[in-house]
């Protein structure tokens, strides 16, 4: 079926190594979607993990979907082909449940290409049968018209008790029903929401439905399903590692970041059961590659044994093993003798700001003086870049504070005499997050900072520097803070061709402008408030 002008090909062929293959008849019919591409998808852990979990209960088949590029999307809708499973090729409207991760707001347009594309009606009110199940949102607000139920956390915990309501239940509506009555499943058509002046309103229209509604979280990871037959694909994805997942949450507290709120409470799985499964995922898989996962590795409290052991582990096979996410201090005072003994070392810091009074004031601790020892660490590993993230926008920042990034590159460059990729990205206040009541800077501020940071980066052959640009960053800020009424813009872009809003090549501003426009809206309007009242505030996750 595929013609030589299609673009990796392999995204579609769907017969990676360990993939589940299973017959439809007799089994509750899922598919798993990702509204980005393949290769984004396929780094996804959650993704992995709901996939073999859901195809470990005998009656369910699960398959996986994602979103096709702009020439296989072009080349379905040309010939009248409907968007299908890369499992057994059946059209995403032929299942009973599709699976959408929602985890970056830049996405949800490509959420609705491809229901589009699938030949599923966008609105919930126009579905027959089947169900549309999102995950991995923080607000789910914007997309309440399109999604029939949301799961709030992490779906281990659940899984068993949604195949079971599938099991018992084979009309939508009593399905729904019996979702809503269980801790983490959000169906947005049985509540009424409203404003009262600032105030927002929940009410339930289904007596039994849950109010408020609790994020559910996996109590101890040893016992939790985790999959070891690794899917492995024949073409190059994002992260192309077998991850093992050492703990979820972080016991930091970083005031802007929303993402130890959604994973909290911060929990750790055993250095028994992470070696366990390095072992057999290796068997399973022959990745070379094994990088351990956590949002703050070195937090871990038995890193330096765990590294040491995998270290071990991973030299005896010749694979690489990669440490994401490790705190300064620990590459320099803990665990650089490990180090050495690791096939391939490369380094991410989020230095988040450059003076210690604004990182005091976001609640970020990290040691200057440190990074430049690790940095110098780094390349008598004969590392050749280092990865820095900083965030510009910041509540209290300054001029001086965003200035002295110059002189912290030139410091830096000049003691490691490392290559610098840097990534400058802007504060967004997160719901969940510490700061979700703070207002992001308007776009005027945002624009005359963002020429400051070009100014202020040293020019110098060895510093890469990608800056986010605040129209998308706004948008972004806007639609993870939205209310209901959101979802009719999201619509709109939708229709005027918004799709790939993540990739600085596919956004468009004048389409958003112009959704903006025909919806009415103004996207000041999401970034104004300074209430403890929000439009997710139905919803607890802690
Ligand atoms: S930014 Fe990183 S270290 Fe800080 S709280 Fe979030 S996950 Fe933890």
């Amino acid at each position: 079926m595929l013609e030589g002008s299609i673009r990796k090909p392999q995204r579609y062929l769907g017969n990676e190594w360990n993939v589940i293959k299973k017959s439809h008849i007799s089994r509750i019919r899922m598919c798993l979607c990702y509204p980005d591409l393949y290769e984004i998808g396929m780094s996804n852990l959650g993704l992995r993990i709901i996939y073999s979990l859901l195809n470990s209960f005998e009656d369910v088949v699960c398959e996986r979907a994602f979103m096709p590029g702009e020439d296989f999307y072009l080349y379905l809708r040309q010939r009248k082909i409907k968007l299908f499973s890369l499992e057994t090729k059946t059209a995403l409207s032929d299942f009973e449940v599709v699976g959408f991760n929602f985890d970056y707001e830049l996405n949800f347009t490509n959420f609705l290409s491809m229901l589009n594309a699938a030949g599923i009606e966008l609105r919930s009110k126009d579905r027959n049968d089947l169900i549309v199940l999102g995950g991995g949102v923080a607000n789910p607000e914007s997309l309440w018209e399109f999604v029939d139920v949301f799961f709030l956390g992490e779906f281990e915990e659940k899984a068993a008790s949604f195949v079971n309501v599938l099991r018992r239940y084979k009309d939508k509506n009593a399905r729904l029903k019996a979702l809503s009555e269980i801790d983490g499943f959000y169906v947005p058509s049985f509540y009424n929401v409203y404003k009262k002046g600032q105030e927002y309103i929940f009410e339930k229209k289904y007596r039994y439905a849950k109010l408020p509604i609790r994020k559910v979280y996996v109590r101890n990871l040893n016992n939790s399903f985790y999959p070891t037959e690794w899917l492995t694909p024949y073409t190059s994805i994002a992260h192309d590692r077998a991850q093992i997942e050492i703990a979820r949450g972080c016991p930091n507290r970083c005031f802007f970041c929303q993402a130890r709120a959604m994973y909290f409470p911060y929990r750790e799985r055993s250095p028994f059961r992470i070696i366990d499964l390095a072992d057999n995922i290796y068997k399973n898989s022959g990745y070379e590659n094994i990088s351990l996962l956590a949002l703050s590795a070195s937090n871990y409290s038995n890193i330096e044994s765990l590294v040491s052991d995998l270290a071990d582990y991973c030299s005896k096979k010749t694979i690489g093993l990669s440490l994401p996410s490790l705190r300064i201090e620990d590459v320099v005072d803990r665990l650089h003798k490990y180090l050495f003994r690791i096939k391939k070392v490369s380094a991410t810091f989020a230095v988040e700001a450059a003076t210690e009074r604004l990182r005091n004031a976001i609640n970020k601790k990290i040691d200057i003086k440190k990074l430049m020892e690790a940095a110098k660490i780094l390349k008598s590993l004969y590392s050749r870049h280092i990865k820095l993230y900083f965030m510009y926008g910041l509540p209290s920042e300054t001029d001086d504070d965003i200035i002295a990034i110059k002189s912290f590159l030139r410091e830096l460059t000049r003691v490691s005499r490392l290559k610098v990729n840097l990534s400058v990205n802007i504060f967004i206040p997160k719901p969940f997050s510490y700061f979700e009541n703070v207002l992001i800077n308007d776009n005027e501020e945002l624009e005359r900072k963002r020429r400051l940071i070009l100014y202020s980066i040293p020019r110098n052959r060895s510093i890469k520097a990608s800056i986010a640009s605040p129209y998308k960053s706004i948008l972004e800020s806007a639609i993870s803070r939205a209310d209901r009424g959101f979802s009719s813009l999201l619509y709109e872009a939708y229709m005027l061709g918004a799709r790939f809003d993540a990739y600085r090549e596919c956004f468009n501003k004048d389409v958003w402008n112009e959704a903006l426009k025909r919806a009415g809206f103004n996207l000041n309007e999401y970034l104004s408030e300074s209430t403890d009242n929000f439009p997710w505030s139905h919803i607890h996750i802690i």
